[in-house]
């Protein structure tokens, strides 16, 4: 047994391929619909917004996907990434649990995301597109798609949820660092953003609006694709580099994790993570996979596993998926990258097969955890990532109650350096827990698209 604090992997670790559940399912995804026909959508129906290349890996189940050697150039500017073992905050727990987290906050934008921006942008530049439109939330798939963009002589447009807009001054200024545009959402420069101004002038915006007004600019343009830094089965794909190295990393310090944790927003983190030990699970392994959303959106918890559409606008396909509706207004939270309507339909279909559980906890008390954690072991998390520090030390504490020697692995996605406002109103009291409209969430439910 080791005292090591952080396990390295040297760069020739790095893993060489991405690897796809989608291989190993028990139960095959239920494929996603055309929003016009119902039927199921092949490769050409996509082809005004994605790259060829990332069409074929959005529908392989090949189980694994080399990548490509520019994509890992760029990876080893911070991959591989550390996996801590959090030795202070067990202590200032008390327990006897084993603590580690994999870091995803060195990244240069300081999140998981650029672990699919950058091969998105690869494969954009290799079929000659010249622009990419996308939304971003709190700002850190947008910052990280205009990080991989000026890497690969890509244009970026990125629609910006209004509320973390005029919240995240500098998040925008990160993008515009990187030579992105950055879009205020609802914006009157598509007829999405129009048409939801004309109805609510005041709007905060969502991802699902941002969402619709980006595919619309793609679908419009024929120099320009989209990219979408979630939910779909590409992007988990690509985040698996997180769980491979992870893996080899526990190894190295001699453990294995008991139970895994990850914040769900559209589920990629906690997909990059989770998925590999998934596939341990699947021969036999027992590792206890735990997804925590925030009380204010909680999809997997409280929504239905129904065909539901992606965006606000209803412009993307139809997808199997746990939703609150695509009409669902979650209340303004601080963590703008869990503010989404519906999760990934691999991880909703993870969940439906008992693959894994999930959890939600309100955004204060996620807080605590976070700072908690920051001053055990430095790191300010984003608030995103402080649902997973929150499930961490939720295990940490019933593993104390229990008498129990557990190891727990977290993924803690990102920094919260950009995310300061959200920390300075929880401590002055005004960071509140707003609960989501029962009757809103009702009525979206119930207009769910009619699917066979
Ligand atoms: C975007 C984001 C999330 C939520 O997205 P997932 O696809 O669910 O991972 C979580 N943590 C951080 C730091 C993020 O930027």
């Amino acid at each position: 047994m080791t005292d090591s604090v952080k396990f390295f992997l040297p760069e020739e670790k790095m893993p060489k391929a991405w690897y796809n559940l989608a291989a190993d399912l028990p139960v095959p995804l239920p494929p996603p619909l055309h929003p016009g026909t119902g039927q199921p959508l092949g490769p050409d129906d996509l082809a005004p917004i994605f790259p060829q290349a990332v069409i074929a890996q959005e529908m392989t189940t090949e189980r694994w996907i080399d990548i490509p050697e520019p994509v890992q150039d760029v990876y080893r500017l911070w991959r591989p990434a550390p996996l801590i073992r959090a030795r202070r905050l067990e202590k200032a727990l008390g327990t006897p649990a084993k603590i580690y987290f994999k870091y995803e906050g060195v990244s240069p934008a300081g999140s998981h995301k650029p672990n699919t921006a950058v091969p998105q942008a690869f494969y954009n530049q290799q079929e000659g597109i010249k622009r990419l439109s996308t939304e971003t939330g709190a700002g850190q798939w947008g910052s990280s798609l205009a990080f991989a963009g000026s890497l690969f002589g890509i244009e970026v447009e990125v629609f910006m949820v209004k509320i973390s807009y005029n919240q995240k001054p500098y998040r925008r200024a990160l993008m515009e660092t990187y030579g992105a545009r950055c879009i205020a959402s609802p914006s009157t420069l598509t007829a999405c953003g129009r048409a939801v101004l004309d109805k609510d002038p005041h709007s905060n915006g969502s991802l699902g609006i941002a969402i619709s007004e980006a595919v619309e600019v793609a679908a419009s343009r024929d120099d320009t694709k989209y990219a979408l830094g979630s939910v779909l089965n590409h992007v988990c794909l690509h985040q698996t580099v997180i769980g491979e190295e992870a893996m080899l990393q526990m190894e190295m310090a001699g453990d294995s994790p008991d139970v895994i944790v990850a914040c769900t927003g559209g589920g990629s983190n906690f997909a990059g993570l989770a998925f590999p030990y998934i596939r341990e699970n699947l021969k036999g392994a027992k590792t206890r996979i735990v997804a925590v959303e925030p009380a204010s959106c909680p999809t997997l918890t409280k929504g239905k596993y129904a065909y539901d559409f992606g965006d606000t606008g209803h412009l993307t396909p139809l997808v199997k998926m746990h939703t609150l509706g695509s009409t669902f207004m979650p209340p303004g939270s601080h963590s703008g990258g869990l503010r989404y309507h519906g999760m990934a339909p691999m991880v909703s279909h993870v969940k439906e097969l008992g693959l894994c559980e999930a959890t939600s906890y309100a955004q204060t008390e996620c807080f605590a955890a976070a700072v908690a954690f920051a001053r055990a072991e430095g790191i300010v998390p984003a608030p995103e990532s402080s649902h997973a520090v929150k499930g961490a030390i939720v295990e940490a504490l019933r593993c104390k109650a229990e008498g129990k020697a557990e190891t727990i692995l977290f993924n803690l996605s990102g920094h919260g350096h950009f995310d300061m406002q959200a920390y300075t109103d929880y401590f002055s009291g005004t960071l509140k827990d707003l609960p989501y409209d029962e009757r809103e969430l009702e009525a979206a439910l119930s207009s769910l698209p009619q699917v066979g």
